[in-house]
């Protein structure tokens, strides 16, 4: 009887110990789920308890801070991270136990614009802690504000010339007409600037071609030497005006496979500017530099060069030296950004290596 009643005891306490097996297995599941999910966050998270002490964090979240997890634990927040803005956002939450979302501009270890979503961890109804979501969102304000620039600068270039055709147009109307001499050189002024918005048109029209995902490179195997060769005659008059001797070096079999109309463009571009930016009797060089398994193509003028300064900073879309003798070149200041987006279209690279006063070596190299 005793015994009966022991072992009913003792199957009783199997089937609870396997009902806590498969309860303990399947928080061990969730566990794991919950972490796995956290550690593959592109946000960081951060827990806190009520005491602000660091309770757990993601990858993402050591590395926003540049911390290890296992050297934060149990430490307050503030001393693992000394900024003020972040400790007050988490008081806040302990404080009235409510949600609080905020940008924060940081400086240290870098400089970086986070979105921070702090909520409150309950139990039983009692705020506990603090959980910080935190989003990087450097790079989204950066190219907010690169397109805001972009809108400004299209804006800016669009309306020089317009208000000047606008300019004319009205003093021809307000009797200028009357005076032929006169109004021939109006005329040819207008003509000029709405040569300029055109170029400006195309090179734009160019320029969101080459950075839209949609655009194919039609690849030709073609000797580069004779492109080249082809792109001097076309400039032939132009050097002449400056009395400009522009050469080549090319091997005659120097053979590429690439988008031949966009290489063409590439050279134009960079031939105009070491023509345009040279002094009169000056040289335009065009050679190959030794590298094995690509092609470098260097273009070197004995221009003005460009400083130390605006070198970083050429290649971007509208940067130019001097904007004023950029526009009186018929410059559009996107030359160089459309040769920089062929080229890395092209999976090859671009750079240049100048000196105030003495020259330019600009220079792309394509993979072979
Ligand atoms: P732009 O239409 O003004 O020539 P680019 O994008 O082709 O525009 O060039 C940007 C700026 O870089 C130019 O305004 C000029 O200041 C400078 N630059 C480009 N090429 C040369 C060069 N070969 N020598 C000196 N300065 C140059």
């Amino acid at each position: 009887m005793f015994n009966s009643h022991l072992k009913n005891k003792i199957s009783e306490l199997d089937s609870q110990l396997e009902a806590f097996k498969k309860s303990i297995h399947i928080l061990e599941n969730e566990n794991n789920r919950v972490h796995a999910i956290l550690n593959s966050m592109v946000e960081g998270v951060v827990a806190v308890d009520k005491d602000t002490r660091v309770l757990w964090l993601n990858p993402t979240a050591e590395k926003i801070f540049n911390i290890s997890e296992s050297s934060t634990q149990g430490r307050i927040f503030l001393e693992v991270f000394p900024n003020n803005d972040i400790a007050e956002i988490i008081a806040l939450v302990l404080k009235n136990g409510e949600v609080i979302s905020q940008e924060l501009s940081l400086i240290w270890p870098v400089q970086k614009i986070f979105q921070v979503n702090a909520s409150a961890i309950f139990e039983s109804k009692v705020t506990n802690g603090c959980l910080l979501v935190i989003h990087d969102i450097t790079e989204m304000r950066r190219l907010e504000t690169m397109r805001r620039d972009f809108v400004a600068n299209v804006s800016h270039e669009l309306k020089t010339p317009l208000t000047s055709i606008k300019g004319f147009v009205e003093t021809l109307l307000e009797g200028a007409l009357e005076d032929k001499e006169n109004s021939v050189n109006f005329l040819k002024i207008i003509n000029d600037h709405a040569d300029r918005l055109n170029t400006l048109i195309d090179d734009l029209l160019d320029l969101s071609h080459i950075e839209s995902k949609e655009v194919v490179l039609r690849k030709d195997k073609f000797s580069l030497a004779g492109l080249v060769d082809e792109v001097i005659l076309g400039f032939k008059s132009q050097a002449k005006k400056k009395q400009i001797e522009v050469s080549s070096a090319l091997p005659q079999g120097l053979e590429i496979i690439a988008d031949k109309s966009k290489i063409e463009q590439v050279l134009v571009n960079l031939i105009n500017n070491a023509i345009k930016y040279n002094k009169d009797k000056g040289f335009v060089r065009i050679y190959s530099g030794e590298l094995t398994d690509k092609i470098k193509i260097i273009v070197e003028d004995s221009g003005s060069g460009i400083s130390a300064r605006d070198i970083p900073r050429i290649f971007e879309r509208f940067y130019r030296v001097d904007k004023a003798r950029s526009r009186e070149l018929g410059g559009t200041g996107l030359g160089l950004s459309i040769v920089k987006h062929i080229i890395e279209l092209h999976g090859g690279n671009v750079g240049v290596e100048s000196t105030e006063g003495l020259g330019s070596k600009f220079w792309f190299i394509l993979p072979g």
